[in-house]
């Protein structure tokens, strides 16, 4: 049985149905992120599965218990929010121990718990100090530790890291998948940053318009979208257009090229256009390890990004990029010249809506 479930969630303000129809299960211990653009309901689940917001319809359970209609304080989780929400007034222990407190928890537990939460976060020299005197990254960890202290059955994360700066994002985002992995505590991660996304999780559930489009392993979502929406949501891709030539072999037309598919294209019939796409990492200059499918075109330009060459090329009037490693003793494609991208036709992804 799964430890949290979101069954046949709607949510409406007003007018507007902003969740449409959300199914999810997830497993004790799992990190299950949240990905989607601004506006697509990411936050209003994870209200709902707070207690801040009640379905307008559905059932949420956390191991076997329906909580849909009970109030935030009636249900064990942890929230962290993307602002600091420490108390000001508080110095970290009683920001740590507040949830404690409120549950009239005896002193000497208190004290032990406050310092087992600092100890973990690593801050346990800093007990004494105030929010106003810490920086944004020792404030989310404290307000991860003080979430953590009442030992929540659901750890809710809403974009906690989206305030901080570039470098520790990717620090504190390792620091709280350690955590969350050492305590085996089932968490869900709102962000609306694919790479943060595809880093930490578990599972994907990449959402578009209240609905979950994919849910999946961020190996699978990345390698095999199952809508336009998510492959073009989640990294760069080229699209490709291309004219079904034989439905039986699922082969299609790209220019003058005729290449087999590595999947159904369904109902397709022959003359039918359909959207392909390549991750720039399935192109390659050289025609190895499989890649033995060629497209020629004329190069557009070339973006020199250190480790990593961006080549844009025009085929039939398509624009296709890909990425090839620096090597410094070979030159890179000019603008203007004539190549040739080389890929394995089963790397080819088949968009649908
Ligand atoms: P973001 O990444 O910008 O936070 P999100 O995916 O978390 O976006 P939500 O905050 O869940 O999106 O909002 C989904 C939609 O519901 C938005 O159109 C928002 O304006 C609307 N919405 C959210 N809360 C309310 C409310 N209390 N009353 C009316 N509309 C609301």
């Amino acid at each position: 049985m799964s430890f949290l479930t979101l069954t046949h969630i709607k949510k409406s303000f007003g007018p507007v149905q902003v969740v449409q129809d959300f199914n999810m299960s997830i497993e004790k211990g799992e990190f299950i992120s949240f990905l989607g653009p601004s506006g697509c309901g990411k936050t209003t689940v994870l209200r709902m599965i707070a207690g801040f917001e009640i379905p307008t319809d559905g059932k949420i359970t956390v191991n076997g218990k329906d909580q849909t209609n009970l109030r935030p304080n009636q249900r064990n989780i942890g929230m962290v929010f993307q602002a600091y929400a420490l108390f000001p007034n508080m110095n970290v222990f009683d920001n740590v121990a507040f949830g404690l407190k409120i549950a009239g928890r005896p002193k000497t537990e208190i004290e032990a718990r406050v310092k087992e939460m600092l100890g973990l976060i690593k801050l346990d020299h800093l007990a004494d100090r105030y929010p106003y005197q810490m920086s944004g990254g020792q404030q989310q960890r404290v307000a991860l530790a003080r979430a953590l202290a009442p030992k929540p059955q659901v750890l809710l994360l809403d974009e906690p890291l989206s305030a901080l700066d570039a470098k520790i994002r990717v620090s504190l985002r390792e620091e709280i998948r350690a955590i969350q992995r050492q305590l085996g505590i089932t968490t869900v991660f709102v962000t609306h940053d694919q790479e943060e996304a595809l880093s930490i999780s578990d599972r994907i559930v990449v959402m578009n318009q209240g609905r979950a489009d994919q849910i999946g392993a961020p190996f699978e979502i990345y390698n095999r979208p199952a809508t336009k929406f998510v492959a073009n949501f989640v990294g760069t891709l080229s699209t490709i257009d291309a004219t079904v030539a034989d439905p039986a072999q699922n082969s299609v037309k790209i220019g003058n090229n005729v290449i087999a598919l590595p999947e159904s294209i369904g109902a397709a019939k022959a003359g039918d256009k359909i959207t392909l796409a390549l991750r720039p990492e399935a192109l390659t200059l050289d025609r190895n390890q499989g890649r033995d499918t060629a497209l020629t075109g004329t190069v557009e330009s070339v973006n020199f990004l250190g480790s990593v060459i961006r080549t844009r090329m025009i085929v039939d009037g398509q624009h296709l990029s890909f990425d090839s490693f620096n090597n410094p003793s070979s030159k890179p494609p000019v603008a203007g010249e004539t190549i040739s991208a080389h890929f394995a036709p089963a790397d080819l992804l088949v968009l649908r809506d």
